[in-house]
């Protein structure tokens, strides 16, 4: 780590830079973007001839060009293979140098790669901290971190200051038991799914411990699930941290409201009605990796109130999964009829005592629905729902075709999603 980076970071973003209204931080924006075009045209080989202004790039084209694109002369088949022995041996300790190399956990199929240098690690670690750890008590904290993968950038935040525990999600909660009654966490990160089993582990008495703050890292957090943690942990809120492997976009603030970190990126909305927008992202301090304009696939819906809060960036009221978790239907016609997934959610949300679930399209007339607790009534409740949203949004009714809910470990949680 480098603690110079690390605390001017900390400090900047903790107490100084502050935005007391909407142009101030816009005209912040504007110098941060122009110095970072400046730098790619200069150091990253993919940017000399310039940069077209219709420049767009997606995850495909990251993989494709990576060679070109980042700063650091770092080789793809070289990272790829270096992040794919970790993934294998479940160590992530090796790095490239000072480089350290990651996978996306894209559930799309094509793997993303993400390279991160020492002092974007200790930027991160920096902005992280400064914006998540509760206010007054800043040191002394115990951290309990659950990841998928682990990875320098993580391992970055522990110090002699703050303890860092990383626990492996590819186990069962079960599993990490005795580790997290020891360990005893001021602190608790996890993905959605974990949380919730955590919560259960605590109601049932078997888990032990007290965080004082609870955030909710990598998948969506469903209403219903946040309830049932809020109501485990004895916490007035469960708090988020929206990253994802192209940066650390949003968090929630004292409100528990998630703003977007328009201090670290900048974000345009491309947006699908008035309140829901694809983000094209720009992170500025990414200098190893470019994230210029980067075309993200959540569908995020904002809330055009000032949040309570006072802060100047974007509110955010949800993160609605997946682009390629937009149902489409068809209607009589034969034509396509898209769904967002909060009626499909809505769907299932209406039927009581289903637990866990998941739905999935299978084609435009048969989705599978696995439950936790199925029973004939649930399952021709399920029906009536869905045939009502189908008469409301003037689709033809899909076969549906129930199963037991099993939890797959090895990839992201998503409530809805197509196959
Ligand atoms: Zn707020």
């Amino acid at each position: 780590m480098q603690a110079g980076t690390f605390l001017k970071t900390f400090i900047e973003m903790r107490w100084l830079r502050r935005f007391d209204s909407r142009q101030a931080l816009e005209a912040y924006q504007t110098r941060q973007l122009a110095a970072y075009r400046a730098f790619l045209q200069e150091k990253s080989p993919y940017f000399r001839q310039g940069i077209p202004a219709d420049f767009r790039m997606d995850k495909a084209l990251m993989m494709r060009h990576f060679n070109q694109l980042n700063t650091v002369g770092m080789d793809r088949d070289e990272a790829l293979e270096l992040a794919l022995e970790s993934e294998r041996t479940r160590d992530f300790s090796p790095m490239k140098g000072e480089i350290a190399v990651g996978l996306s956990s894209g559930t799309s199929g094509h793997r993303g790669l993400f390279i991160t240098s020492e002092q974007e690690r200790s930027m991160w670690a920096a902005a992280v901290l400064a914006k998540m750890l509760p206010p007054g008590k800043l040191l002394g904290h115990r951290i309990a971190f659950f990841l998928r993968a682990d990875n320098a950038l993580y391992q970055t935040v522990h110090s002699a200051l703050i303890r860092l525990q990383y626990f492996d999600t590819f186990q069962a909660a079960e599993q990490h038991l005795e580790l997290l009654n020891t360990y005893q966490p001021s602190i608790l990160v996890a993905p959605a799914s974990m949380l919730l089993e955590l919560a259960k582990l605590r109601q049932s008495g078997r888990l032990n411990i007290a965080p004082q703050k609870v955030i909710s890292v990598a998948e969506i957090l469903e209403e219903a699930d946040r309830q049932a943690m809020e109501a485990s942990f004895e916490l007035d809120r469960i708090d988020q941290i929206y990253q994802a492997t192209e940066g650390f976009l949003a968090c929630s603030c004292a409100c528990g409201q998630l703003h977007l970190n328009e201090d670290i990126v900048f974000v345009e909305k491309n947006y699908l009605d008035e309140g829901r927008f694809y983000p094209l992202i720009t992170d500025f301090k990414r200098r190893s990796q470019p994230i210029y304009r980067y075309e993200l696939n959540d569908i995020l819906v904002e809330n055009p109130d000032p949040c309570p809060c006072g802060s100047v960036f974007t509110r955010i009221d949800r993160i609605e999964g997946r682009s390629d978790d937009i149902f489409v239907f068809e209607n009589a016609a034969g034509e396509p009829v898209e769904v967002f997934p909060d009626f499909i959610r809505r769907c299932l949300l209406f039927v009581d005592g289903i637990g866990e679930y998941q739905a999935a399209q299978l084609s435009s007339r048969q989705l599978v629905i696995a439950i936790e607790h199925r029973s004939r009534e649930r399952e021709a409740a399920l029906t009536r729902q869905f045939q009502q949203l189908a008469a409301d949004k003037d689709f033809l009714a899909p076969q549906l075709i129930f199963k037991d809910y099993q939890r797959d470990r090895s990839r992201k949680l998503k409530r809805i999603c197509r196959i």
